[in-house]
C-alpha cells in the first residue's frame, strides 16, 4: 500500500461545498487502495486578507508575528477539511505545521524546510486516519512559527511526499495541467501531457503559475513522482518526468510585471558584484542576470521583491534605476534560430524590446506592460501550430 500525497490549492477549498467534493477526491484515492495524507493552503484570498492585516504595521515584514499572522489562514482550511471527511465517515486528524513538525530556517516570510519528522504522520497512517497538514507553515530553531513564502504549500506537500517516500505526490489546483501558454491569454495554447522536471522549473520560475518553483526543485531533487492535476474535474493531468531528449520550445512563460535594475557598478567592481548576488540569494530573493559588464549591472526582480532588492543596494551605496516591463519568455531548447525569430515578430509587430536574456535553455524578451499580451501571443505563434488558433 503505497502512500500518496495529495495537495489542494485555495480555489480548490474555496467553500464549504469545494471542501466537500475534495473529501471525496480524498476518499476514492483511498478505495484505490492508497494511504493517503493531505496538504492544504488556505481558503482563497485569505492569505492576501492577513497580508494586508499585518502590513497595517509598518514594522511587520520579516518578523515572527508576521508569519504567526500570515501563517493562520491554512489552520482554518486544514480544520474545515478535516471536518468534510469526518462528515461522509472518514476520520482525519488536522495538524498545524508545528504539530507534524516541519522545521525551517528562521528567514521569516521566506523560511526553508529543513527537516520533516514523519512519527506522528505516519502513526496516523497506519492507524488508518487521514493527516491533513497545514501547508506554508514551519516551526524554526527558535520556537517560533515560520512560513515559506507566498505558493508554498507546494512544497509542503512535494517535502513531505520525499521524508515520507510516498509513491506519488498529486498537486491539485484549479487548472488541469500545464499549458504551453497562459490559456486565459492564449486561445491556442496547447495542453502538455508529460514535462521535464527542469523545463517546469524553468516554466515556473519564469512566471507559470501552476507549480511553486521551489516545489519542482525539490521534487527534482528528491525524485518525487509528481502531477498537476485539476480538482474541477478533468481527466487530464500533467505528469513531470526526467529529462526529455530535445523537445524545441515547450512553452511561453510569462510574468505581468517585472522589475529590471540597471546598477553602476563603478566602485570595486570585482567584488561588489559578488557582494550584490550574495545579499540576494541571503534574503532568498530570486533574480535573473541581463548583462553585466565591470561597470554596469542589469538585473530583473519580481515586482514583490522591488522594495527588498532596492533596500539591499541602497546599504551597499550602489546606485540604481529601476523599469518596469513585462517579461515573457520561451522555454524549451532554444536554438539561435528561434531568437532570430522571435526578434523578427517583434519586430513586425512593433513591439518594443527593452532588452532581452537567452541562453540554450530559454529566451526572455522585456516588453512595455501594456503590450504583454501581444507579446505572449507573438511568441506562442512563433512557435507553436497556428492552425490550431480560434478566432
Ligand atoms: N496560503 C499561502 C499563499 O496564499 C500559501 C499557498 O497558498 O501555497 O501564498
Ligand atoms: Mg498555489
Amino acid at each position: 500500500m503505497s502512500i500518496v500525497i495529495q495537495k489542494y490549492g485555495g480555489t480548490s477549498v474555496g467553500s464549504v461545498e469545494r471542501m466537500r467534493h475534495v473529501a471525496d477526491l480524498i476518499i476514492a484515492e483511498r478505495n484505490a487502495g492508497h494511504k493517503v495524507a493531505v496538504v492544504v493552503s488556505a481558503m482563497a484570498g485569505a492569505t492576501n486578507q492577513l497580508v494586508k492585516s499585518a502590513n497595517q504595521f509598518s514594522n511587520a515584514p520579516g518578523t515572527p508575528a508576521y508569519d504567526f499572522i500570515v501563517s493562520t489562514g491554512e489552520n482554518v482550511s486544514c480544520g474545515m477539511l478535516a471536518l468534510a471527511l469526518a462528515e461522509k465517515g472518514v476520520k482525519a486528524m488536522p495538524l498545524s505545521g508545528w504539530q507534524v513538525p516541519i522545521h525551517t530556517n528562521n528567514l521569516y516570510s521566506k523560511a526553508r524546510i529543513e527537516k520533516i519528522h514523519t512519527l506522528y504522520i505516519q502513526k496516523l497512517l497506519s492507524d488508518g486516519i487521514v493527516p491533513v497538514v497545514a501547508g506554508f507553515q514551519g516551526l524554526s530553531h527558535d520556537h517560533t512559527i515560520t512560513t515559506l513564502g507566498r505558493g508554498g504549500s507546494d512544497t509542503s506537500a512535494v517535502a513531505l511526499a520525499a521524508a515520507l517516500n510516498a509513491g506519488r505526490c498529486d498537486i491539485y489546483t484549479d487548472i488541469d495541467g500545464i499549458y504551453t501558454a497562459d490559456p486565459r491569454v492564449v486561445v491556442s495554447a496547447q495542453f502538455i501531457p508529460t514535462i521535464s522536471y527542469s523545463t517546469a522549473l524553468q516554466m515556473a520560475s519564469l512566471g507559470t503559475k501552476i507549480i511553486h518553483p521551489r516545489a519542482v526543485k525539490s521534487g527534482m531533487e528528491f525524485k518525487v513522482p509528481l502531477r498537476i492535476l485539476s480538482s474541477f474535474g478533468s481527466d487530464k493531468f500533467t505528469a513531470l518526468t526526467d529529462d526529455l531528449t530535445n523537445s524545441g520550445v515547450v512553452g511561453i512563460s510569462h510574468i505581468g510585471e517585472s522589475v529590471i535594475l540597471e546598477t553602476d557598478l563603478s566602485g570595486p567592481q570585482t567584488t561588489l558584484l559578488h557582494t550584490i548576488l550574495e545579499n540576494l540569494n541571503h534574503h532568498d530573493i530570486p533574480y535573473d542576470i541581463i548583462n553585466h559588464t565591470s561597470k554596469h549591472l542589469q538585473l530583473s526582480v519580481e515586482l514583490s521583491d522591488e522594495s527588498a532588492t532596492k533596500n539591499i543596494l541602497t546599504n551597499l551605496g550602489v546606485a540604481f534605476i529601476p523599469h518596469h516591463y513585462a517579461k515573457v519568455s520561451a522555454v524549451g531548447n532554444i536554438t539561435k534560430q528561434n531568437i532570430d525569430s522571435a526578434i523578427n515578430a517583434f519586430n513586425a509587430a512593433n513591439i518594443f524590446i527593452y532588452s532581452n536574456v537567452h541562453d540554450n535553455r530559454r529566451l526572455t524578451l522585456f516588453v512595455p506592460l501594456n503590450l504583454m499580451e501581444a507579446a505572449i501571443n507573438i511568441l506562442h505563434d512563433t512557435f507553436f501550430e497556428s492552425a490550431t488558433k480560434k478566432d
